[in-house]
């Protein structure tokens, strides 16, 4: 019947649409909806990830480091570029066609993988019935045999700062100013308060972030967390810590915002403030009370290892579920959902998922921090090599940062890769394989990496975590 599909996946980020994708490449009668309207009035597939989440970010990313290389990297090779100036309804327009290129792919993609693609807001009622509420109202009830749920995540609001879409917005605003304010409050050093606080930084914004907890970036290595502060505070970021907002007031078309530190109560006024204070499970009408799937304690949906729900043949895969809200979890636990509703043995990896930060130079780790290992009481050894050291990262004047391996004291497996540095997001997939194919330090070591490049410092982090290291004098002798 034509209602009738193997597969409903409800929601099309980036873990909704490959599940879908996955299903149907199994050969599965598979359908997805989404309800996301752009504002000419036309769903847009894709999610958040390519809305207004990774892409458009990266997008803004690439164009402001170019502003800011062109405008302060130039001159020490010996290139004198005159008066730089930045368009920015230009870079908007740019990010904006980006996003609509891949939009329009993933439809694509869907429609030639063979999906049906059905546009409204779906809702999980009893015995896996979907009900598809249209955007002009009327709803048509579909009968699934599996349901996968993916309708990912939003942001989350704090009382003091209440979003006006204009002066005080979330990270979607952030990607929006129609100009570069002058001054920039960003309420979390977090991953978008970092990525996005940079964007309007580098444009010549004076950005200042807003963090509650006495720590910088909490969840990396100590070494590398400690690393980025000082680099991000000699760009300009000016990130105040244990700085825990309390209250907004609007001055005009500014925002005057209150905040308490260790000294007491501060106020700072700015042009424009972003909330970024993180995302939270976005389930608000999709699951009828009868449906039968459980929340968990903080309003994920609680699924299992391998994201089965409470109901046998209701699955929930990416930013709903437990785990790092990010892209790639969602799209692997996709394809796992996929594999498994279609009879094959899938399971995920959740030790080797990889977290990338795209400032620059770029955050990126896998595995356990020192500090987790300290705090398990695992025994180990660890390397680390800085990029000054490293001749592509001289001529590149990516000098910035270093790499950072820990490796299992007993059976010298590697338990961690963490690097600061340009081209971090891509190095790390060195980590993430040595994960994968449980390497051992040695087995980095006796790899060969063509020079001169970047990675070499991944080499001789390996080789330091034995006390191998070639270009650096050892911390002890072997
Ligand atoms: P989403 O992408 O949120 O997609 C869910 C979809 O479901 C949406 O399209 C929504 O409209 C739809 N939906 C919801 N309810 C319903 C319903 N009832 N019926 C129909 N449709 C519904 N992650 C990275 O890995 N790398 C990055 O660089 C990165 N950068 C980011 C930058 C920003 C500014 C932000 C905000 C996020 C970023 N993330 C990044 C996080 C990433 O976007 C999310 O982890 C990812 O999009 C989650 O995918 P998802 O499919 O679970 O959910
Ligand atoms: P986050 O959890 O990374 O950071 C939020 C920060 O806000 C934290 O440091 C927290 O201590 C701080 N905070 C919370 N309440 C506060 C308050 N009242 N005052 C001051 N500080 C406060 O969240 P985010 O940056 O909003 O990002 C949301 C999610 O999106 C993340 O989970 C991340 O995984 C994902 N994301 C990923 C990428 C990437 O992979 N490059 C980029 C952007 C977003």
């Amino acid at each position: 019947m034509a209602n009738q599909f193997e597969v409903v996946v409800i929601g099309s980020g980036p873990a909704g649409y490959v599940a879908a994708i996955k299903a149907a490449q199994l050969g599965k009668k598979t359908a997805i909806i989404e309800k996301w309207v752009k504002k000419d009035g036309k769903t847009t597939w894709g999610g958040t990830c390519l809305n207004v989440g990774c892409i458009p970010s990266k997008a803004l990313l690439q164009s402001s480091e170019m502003y800011a290389e062109a405008n302060h990297g130039l001159d020490i090779h010996g290139i004198d570029v005159k008066s730089v100036k930045m368009d920015v309804s230009k870079m908007l327009a740019r990010k904006d066609g980006i996003v609509d290129q891949l939009t329009t792919g993933i439809a694509g993609l869907l429609k030639g993988n063979g999906v049906t693609t059905l546009e409204g807001k779906g809702e999980l009622k009893a015995n896996k019935m979907v009900d598809v509420t249209k955007n002009d109202g009327s709803v048509e009830t579909i009968q699934a045999e599996n349901v996968i749920l993916a309708m990912g995540s939003v942001p989350v609001d704090i009382p003091p700062t209440p979003l006006d879409g204009s002066v005080i917005v979330d990270s979607t605003g952030a990607l929006e100013f129609p100009e570069v304010p002058k001054r920039l409050g960003v309420i979390g050093a977090g991953v978008i308060g970092l990525e996005l606080g940079s964007v309007w930084s580098r444009l010549g914004s004076e950005v200042v972030v807003l963090e509650a907890m006495e720590t910088f970036l909490a969840a990396a290595d100590k070494a590398i967390s400690k690393d980025a502060f000082k680099t991000f505070t000699k760009q300009g970021l000016d990130i105040r810590l244990g700085a825990r907002v309390t209250g907004s007031k609007m001055k005009g078309k500014k925002v005057e915002v209150t905040f308490q530190d260790s000294e007491g109560e501060k106020t700072e006024v700015f042009d424009k403030l972003v909330v970024a204070v993180g995302r939270r499970p976005y389930t608000e009408g999709c699951l009828s009370t009868d449906c039968g799937v459980k929340l968990d304690e903080r309003g994920f949906i609680f699924v299992d290892d391998q994201c089965r729900t409470t109901v046998p043949g209701v699955y929930a895969i990416g930013d709903v579920v437990r785990g790092p809200m990010l892209a790639h979890k969602g799209s692997e636990e996709g394809i796992m959902v996929a594999e498994i509703i279609a009879g094959h043995n899938a399971q995920m990896n959740y030790d080797a998922i990889p977290n990338v930060i795209y400032t620059h130079p770029e955050i990126a780790w896998v595995g356990k921090t020192e500090e987790e290992l300290k705090a398990d009481g695992v025994e180990y050894k660890s390397g680390a090599f800085p990029f000054a050291a490293i001749g592509r990262a001289q001529a590149a004047n990516a000098t910035d940062g270093q790499v950072k391996i820990l490796a299992d004291a007993k059976t010298d497996r590697v338990l961690g890769m963490h690097i600061f540095g340009m081209n971090a997001s891509e190095m790390v997939a060195q980590g993430v394989i040595a994960l994968e194919f449980a390497s051992s330090a040695e087995d980095l070591q006796l790899t060969c990496f063509a020079h001169p490049t970047l990675s070499e410092a991944v080499h001789e982090a390996a080789l330091a975590v034995d006390n191998m290291a070639i270009h650096k004098v050892n911390r002890k002798k072997r």
